[in-house]
């Protein structure tokens, strides 16, 4: 039990590639660094939790297999929702068979110790999204006609804007609150 236990746990964290090894910082690391010095280490950061929904991913679609290609640093939503910190973010990935490059939206939350070696975080969901699919609808909020007249809404995320696309509302957990979201 114990050795299957460890596998699992360290098949998310070497899911990805080798320079995925020390991705994780504390904020003090960065403290004397500009914006433009602190881009690599969010590339870092970020390509590694991607890395982390597509283990989510394999796991759950064993017959399939990607492999990270890009992601946009302004394609990530951190947001806070009943006291949680949530992650919403899109990237791509190249099935390594078909060479077929597909959209990708994961959540991550950070429901663990913040010492544990993924920063606490771990992957709620990930799956494959398109162009058609729905947007984050964060710039609802200024129009409030639009909104729905219950404030929970389960189709759709409210702390994302619309470039970000998300699957169907109930596969994730984060963000289905029709109210403004302390976004990062
Ligand atoms: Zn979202």
């Amino acid at each position: 039990m114990n050795v299957t236990l460890c596998r699992i746990h360290d098949q998310e964290i070497v899911g990805g590639s080798a320079d995925d090894a020390g991705a994780e910082f504390n904020s003090a690391t960065l403290f004397y660094l500009t914006a433009e010095e602190m881009l690599p280490y969010y590339k870092r950061l970020y390509k590694k939790r991607a890395n982390m929904g597509l283990a989510w991913y394999h796991k759950n679609n064993p017959e399939d297999f990607y492999e990270f290609t890009s992601m946009a640093l302004n394609d990530v939503y951190n947001f806070m929702d009943g006291g949680i910190c949530y992650m919403h973010m899109n990237f791509k990935a190249r099935n390594v068979t078909t060479r077929s490059e597909e959209l990708f939206f994961a959540e991550l939350a950070l429901n663990n110790s913040v010492s544990d070696a993924n920063g606490g975080y771990s992957t709620t969901t990930c799956s494959i999204v398109d162009d058609d699919c729905v947007g984050g609808k964060k710039d609802l909020l200024g129009v409030k006609d639009d909104l729905p007249a219950e404030r929970y809404d389960e189709k759709n995320c409210y702390a994302c804007a619309e470039k970000i696309k998300h699957p169907t509302g109930v596969t994730y957990k984060g963000g289905h609150y029709a109210e403004d979201y302390f976004v990062d």
